[in-house]
């Protein structure tokens, strides 16, 4: 049988897609290559062996051994063998011998799994970008996520031109319009101030907070199902920590341990953020718990930035790890300051995963010291698109 009867096979008797397919032979070939397994071992991976087993078992992909105890002696003979080597009594005489049906796994099953991977993994990533992806694969024991609103939006929230957008309604046509034109040229702190100058009810920082707190309450697609986000996919990277921008609570949500969200205030200093183990989330703009952590105007942007305790806790974390950027634009001044400083610091290879990127815009990243990582994203259907070729591409990096 060849590996594509063997994936059609196992998509058509577990009604999984043939990616999930893929991923879950490639987890047993990567969990049992070069040993010998048990049946019943195949559990730890997936339920259905009952029906997984026999399809394995038929491809050819699989050698069957036996393990044969003889007293103190324990032999694993091929499937043929008919006599123990030590007594030379027959193998199959269970008054003597306890005997277990071991199985062991063809090499050219990973070998064909990693090549189709592979197959997979060039059609979402431009030959161009690739060296950079087995870049970033090399580093990843150091690599730290820093996600933004890109990573959220899938769990049905809103990025920031949206989230404004929705709160204009009651400003006047002459303010509307002005609003509108910061909005489109990404200034959205600057819209902020029209709507706290120019409303009743949005006039104050503390409803502005509020607004956007309950706004994503109500959007939020609490357990949303794995397959249609990335949140778990970067937690499977398993760094030391993780830092985002969102105020959401997509990654508490989605992990395990501690789940505390973490803002600035909560940081005792950077040792605590390494400390290896505790993965915490440190939430950089606050988070919706703690409405009075969420970096919203000008001024709070200023009062973050200014404040020497990020600098000190960048300078840390860019002296021993590797940023990944996921989801977040790069285009926040604020933290493009910050970023450039701890950069001509210390240097390091920080990485940044977005789609599309025209190679000049790559060139210009990769002049402020970034690793740009495109991802080929189909524009129609943009959303579903999105987050199945990045699915595709963390998945490749463990
Ligand atoms: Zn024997």
């Amino acid at each position: 049988m060849s590996l594509d009867n063997l994936i059609n096979n196992v998509h058509l008797n577990l009604s999984m897609s043939e990616e999930e397919v893929i991923d879950l032979l490639t987890k047993i070939s990567n969990t049992f290559k070069d040993t010998f397994f048990r049946r019943n071992q195949l559990n730890n991976i997936q339920d259905d062996v009952e029906i997984l087993f026999p399809i394995l078992k038929s491809s050819g992909y699989i050698d069957e051994y036996i393990q044969c105890d003889c007293g103190e002696e324990t032999e694993i003979y091929l499937p043929n063998t008919t006599h123990c080597e030590y007594c030379n009594q027959l193998l199959k005489n269970t008054f003597v011998h306890e005997i277990t049906n071991l199985f062991k796994l063809k090499n050219a099953l990973l070998k064909e799994l990693n090549l189709r991977n592979e197959e997979i993994l060039k059609s979402v990533i431009d030959d161009q970008f690739l060296g950079i992806f087995y870049e970033l694969k090399d580093n990843i024991d150091t690599i730290i996520p820093f996600l933004g609103a890109g990573t959220s939006l899938p769990l049905g929230l809103n990025n920031w031109a949206n989230l404004l957008n929705e709160m204009g309604g009651s400003l006047n046509q002459q303010d509307k319009s002005f609003f509108d034109k910061l909005i489109n040229k990404g200034d959205y702190l600057g819209a902020i101030n029209v709507l706290k100058n120019n409303t009743l009810n949005l006039s104050t920082d503390e409803d502005i907070k509020k607004h956007i707190v309950r706004q994503i309450e109500a959007k939020y697609k609490s357990g949303l199902a794995e397959n249609y986000h990335n949140i778990k996919d970067i937690i499977n990277l398993e760094p030391a920590f993780f830092i985002t921008t969102n105020y959401d609570s997509s990654l508490i949500d989605y992990k395990e341990g501690d789940t505390y969200p973490y803002t600035l205030e909560q940081i005792e200093d950077a040792h605590e953020l390494l400390n290896k183990g505790k993965q915490i989330v440190l939430h950089l703009h606050g988070h919706i718990r703690f409405p009075r952590s969420m970096i919203i105007t000008k001024e709070d942007y200023e009062r973050l930035y200014k404040d020497d305790r990020i600098k000190s806790y960048f300078n840390a974390i860019m002296g021993t790890k590797n940023l990944l950027f996921i989801g977040f634009s790069f285009d926040d001044e604020y933290f493009k300051d910050i970023y450039n400083t701890s950069f001509k610091n210390l240097g390091g290879k920080h990485f940044i995963i977005q789609d599309n990127l025209h190679p000049d815009e790559a060139r210009d990243m990769i002049k402020v010291g970034l690793r740009p990582l495109s991802i080929k994203v189909e524009t129609n259907n943009y959303g579903e698109n999105y987050v199945k070729a990045l699915k595709i591409v963390l998945k490749n990096l463990l």
